[in-house]
């Protein structure tokens, strides 16, 4: 079942009430470019039905949304002669706009985005570790 939010800046764009440079639109999903790229290229892949976040999105619709996304990758990277891409979601946290959206940003070596990736916190020892690995196999028991 589509679902439409009218207080949703993104459902808005789904519907045509603000305008998008739409790249791809099919039944489910669009692809538009991102108002303010980190690189020229850089392009939203969205449901068009309202999910805020991935674990929003009904499980029959992440296939079809993750083909969209690949395809966007490859026709992503290929139009602006990228070395490759970086492909994200901010879920919650770092989400400016509460409809789920995968960004899809080409990337080029040496283009400056070292700020991409974090500071790691390693493990305190191998028993922190496996709590950890414990805990998440627990949590997909219930799930699967
Ligand atoms: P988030 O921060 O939620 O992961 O990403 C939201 C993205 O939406 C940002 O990269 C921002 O530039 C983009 N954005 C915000 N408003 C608009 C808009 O009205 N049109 C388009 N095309 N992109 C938008
Ligand atoms: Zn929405």
């Amino acid at each position: 079942m589509s679902t439409f939010d009218p207080s949703c800046l993104f459902c808005k764009i789904v519907q045509g009430d603000i305008p998008r440079y739409g790249v791809f639109e099919d039944e489910e999903t669009i692809a538009f470019l991102d108002i303010h790229p980190l690189f020229p290229g850089h392009v939203l892949v969205a449901p068009k039905s309202h999910a805020v976040t991935l674990t929003d999105l009904p499980p029959s619709a992440v296939g079809p949304l993750f083909e969209k996304v690949q395809l966007l990758a490859k026709a992503v990277e290929s139009a602006v002669e990228a070395d490759g891409t970086f492909v994200a979601i901010n879920n919650r946290i770092g989400q400016t706009v509460p409809h789920l959206h995968v960004h899809v940003v080409p990337r080029r070596r040496r283009d400056g985005l070292k700020g991409f990736f974090w500071p790691r916190h390693d493990y305190q020892d191998d028993e922190a570790r496996e709590a950890v690995r414990d805990a998440i196999e627990r949590e997909l028991a219930k799930l699967l």
